[in-house]
């Protein structure tokens, strides 16, 4: 066993207490938060420890970097959802290759990715709202919210299946809730104008009790599992 392995080994089924311990803590249903583990910067033998122990979701941030690791790993099952900044360019990579993409944030990208997906059951996606304090200036504004989403749940390849955000960081659980709250709000809102949705994507390693507190289903985590990212290059 080498030294990937066996941090993986120790650290992904502690990450999984962690979610399990705050499902019970804030009295979510047993296993309604599920584990996206963020492979981006990782080596492909982080992601086979991570699947020998049963993951199969794994989120990843660029494309080619992605792609790369999705041939090298085309002997296993894994779920790759796309969860970086999307430029128009590479929608069709991400349509042709992924399961779901967690960054939609403009209708002309949805509809490329919806023309390109081809016969392949629809993309599940997420679209990223930019919530108050957004550290990057990604997303959706709430006031526009409404529209972008009727018009993703009408286009024929794609499954809107709910909301994402990345709040700028906050060291207090108060303040850590505040955003996945307001996220929260917006994906009822949702539900009661009738789009099926049922998906909070949200929280990572410092701040995923809170997401789960406030009714995440997707906590996106990639420190906690694999440890230290390598730089980008
Ligand atoms: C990198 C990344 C994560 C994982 O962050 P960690 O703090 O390492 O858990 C989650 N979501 C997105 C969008 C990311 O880019």
């Amino acid at each position: 066993m080498n030294e990937t392995t066996a941090s993986v080994n120790e650290a992904l089924p502690r990450v999984l207490q962690r979610i399990r311990d705050a499902e019970r803590r804030y009295e979510r249903p047993l296993n309604s938060v599920q584990l996206l583990a963020v492979s981006k910067q990782q080596p492909v033998s982080a992601i086979r420890a991570a699947y020998a122990l049963g993951q199969r979701r794994f989120g990843e941030n660029y494309v080619q970097e992605a792609l790369d690791k999705l041939t090298r790993l085309a002997d296993l099952d894994c779920e790759w959802h796309f969860i970086g900044p999307l430029q128009s360019n590479k929608s069709r990579q991400v349509a042709q290759h992924f399961a779901w993409l967690h960054t939609l944030d403009r209708l002309k990208l949805a509809q490329r990715l919806s023309d390109q997906r081809g016969d392949q059951p629809p993309l599940n996606v997420c679209l990223q709202v930019n919530i108050s304090a957004e550290s990057t200036k990604a997303g959706v504004a709430p006031e526009a919210l409404p529209e972008l989403a009727h018009a993703v749940h009408g286009l024929p390849n794609l499954r809107l299946r709910g909301l994402m955000a990345l709040p700028a960081p906050a060291a207090q659980m108060q303040a850590q809730r505040k955003p996945f709250a307001a996220l929260r709000a917006l994906l009822l809102d949702l539900q009661q104008a009738g789009l099926p949705c049922d998906t909070l994507s949200m929280g990572m390693t410092a701040d995923l009790e809170a997401a789960i507190a406030e009714g995440a289903t997707i906590v996106r985590v990639g420190t906690a599992v694999f440890g230290a990212r390598a730089p980008k290059g």
